[in-house]
């Protein structure tokens, strides 16, 4: 059992399916599932938590393989109290279960340029942060301006952008910190400027990805100075599969849950392509996707 305290609004459920919040669709259950009314009871909740318990934070699960043994202690959900986007001059404050697209889409509508690139990223706010998502050049990293967690023992902390250690897809934000808030800035533009940038992405990523497919993104990082999927295509991967998983035919860095695979054939594939690549190029892919939870006996 968990302590709780008696004022908790939120929503805690135990034994609660991930498979369903999740793109790839597969995988266990948590042991439990918080979903709070808002930063004071998140913080209340993790305060009166055992400090023993580990605690994740969950977005869309766009880039997550949660293995089929389910994901031991509190996994946190932000709801649509975390949602919203403001805008202050170039400057916008984003709740951490904000979507990319409502990022972007709200830049737009004030104006504010150089975030179209999150247009392109169907994760939250507290993914790409925690991540360093980007795409077509620009990354989190260059957009942030600080940070507002609750940490594991139930504080509100803000931290400016140097202080999360960004490198490629990586920030040093500890398990069990959950980004509630991130203010990031633009700069003036043009809203119709912003908008054709915003078309352009969607149609180059509509041409390129899986995207109406059960996926994860790119399951591995780019190996500087390789492209990833490059390596993937010359070992011969295209297609490959395992179980109920594939490697997709449109873009080779994606894996796809396309029979109904479990979690455990899709780390499997993964497993796969990385030794036909090393064999063939001699270079250890490093996972981007995020692998999480227990694997199941
Ligand atoms: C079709 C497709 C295209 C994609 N294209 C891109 C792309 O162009 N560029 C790119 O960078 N990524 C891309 N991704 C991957 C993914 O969208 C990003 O990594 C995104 O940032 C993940 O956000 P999420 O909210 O879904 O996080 P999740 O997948 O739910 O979680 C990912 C990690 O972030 C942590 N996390 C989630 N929320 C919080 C929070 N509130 N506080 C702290 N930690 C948190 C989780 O614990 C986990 O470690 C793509 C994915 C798909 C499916």
């Amino acid at each position: 059992m968990l302590t709780a305290p008696n004022s908790l609004r939120g929503k805690l459920t135990p034994s609660a399916p991930l498979a369903p919040l999740v793109w790839f669709k597969a995988g266990g259950a948590a042991d439990w599932l918080f979903e709070p009314a808002d930063a004071d009871d998140l913080c209340a909740f993790l305060a009166a938590l055992d400090p023993a318990v580990p605690v994740m934070a969950l977005g869309l699960g766009s880039n997550l393989i949660v293995r089929d043994g389910g994901v031991p202690g509190v996994v946190v959900r932000l709801g649509k109290a975390f949602g919203k986007v403001s805008s202050d001059g170039d400057t916008l404050t984003c709740g951490g279960g904000a979507s990319g697209i409502a990022v972007s889409s709200a830049a737009r509508d004030a104006g504010v340029a150089g975030l179209e690139f999150l247009r392109g990223i169907p994760g939250t706010v507290g993914g790409f942060v925690r991540m360093n998502g980007g795409a077509y050049g620009r990354e989190v990293a260059d957009v942030l301006v600080d940070v507002t967690i609750v940490t594991r023992d139930g504080r509100i902390e803000t931290r400016p952008a140097s202080a999360l250690g960004y490198s490629y897809r990586h920030s040093k934000l500890a398990d069990g910190e959950i980004v509630i808030a991130a203010r990031l800035k633009g700069q003036p533009g043009d809203k119709a400027a912003i908008q054709a940038e915003m078309d352009r992405i969607a149609a180059a990523r509509e041409a390129s990805q899986p995207l109406r497919t059960r996926t994860g993104g790119s399951t591995f990082k780019n190996p500087h100075p390789h492209k990833a999927w490059e390596l993937v295509h010359n070992a011969g991967c295209r297609g490959l599969r395992v179980g109920g998983a594939e490697v997709s035919e449109k873009h080779s860095n994606f894996l796809i849950n396309s029979h109904g695979a479990r979690a455990a054939d899709i780390e499997a594939l993964g497993e796969l392509v990385r030794a036909h690549v090393l064999r063939d190029s001699g270079v250890a892919l490093e996972w981007e996707i995020q692998r999480v939870g227990r694997v199941k006996p």
